[in-house]
C-alpha cells in the first residue's frame, strides 16, 4: 500500500504541477510508516527530530495535499486536534473513541454500510462520504 499510495500521490503532484521537494518527499515517507491517527503535532514532533529544519507550516500544508490526493483522510475526534490517517485505495474503516485513555479502534461492518446505503436511498440521496465515531469506554479502561 505504501507504494502505491506514493505513486498516487507523485502522479497527483506531477497533475497539480508542483515541483518535488526533498521535505515533501520526506514527510510522505515517514506518514506512510507511521501508525494511524496521527495528530499533525505529532507527525510534526516527529519529523523535526530527524529534519531539524523542517517548518510547522510546511508539515500542514503537505498533510492538507495528502488528503487532497487521497492518501490521507483527516478525522476530527472532538478533542481539538486534526489527525491523519494514511488509506489506501477502496479501503475504509471507521472509528471507536475512548473517551478515557483516547484510544482509537478501527473497525468496518458490512451490516453498517448496508444500512447507511439503504437509509440513504430511502431519502433519494447519494453518499458521497462517511465518517461514524462511537465514542465510549474501551474494553481496557473498563477493566
Ligand atoms: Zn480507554
Ligand atoms: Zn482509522
Amino acid at each position: 500500500m505504501k507504494q502505491a499510495n506514493k505513486k498516487i500521490f507523485r502522479e497527483f503532484a506531477a497533475q497539480k504541477g508542483l515541483k518535488s521537494t526533498r521535505q515533501r518527499d520526506a514527510i510522505l515517507d515517514l506518514f506512510l510508516s507511521s501508525d494511524r491517527h496521527m495528530s499533525i503535532e505529532e507527525l510534526y514532533l516527529k519529523l523535526r527530530a530527524k529534519y531539524p529544519t523542517i517548518g510547522y507550516a510546511t508539515v500542514y500544508r503537505t498533510l492538507k495535499l495528502f488528503a487532497e490526493s487521497g492518501i490521507a483522510r483527516e478525522i476530527h475526534f472532538g478533542d481539538g486536534q486534526t489527525r491523519y490517517e494514511h488509506v489506501g485505495r477502496g479501503e475504509h474503516h471507521d472509528h471507536l473513541v475512548c473517551t478515557r485513555c483516547g484510544a482509537i479502534v478501527e473497525f468496518s461492518n458490512e451490516t453498517i454500510e448496508n444500512l447507511q446505503e439503504a437509509v440513504a436511498e430511502e431519502h433519494g440521496f447519494l453518499i458521497e462520504t462517511h465518517k461514524l465515531e462511537l465514542y465510549g469506554i474501551c474494553a481496557r479502561c473498563r477493566k
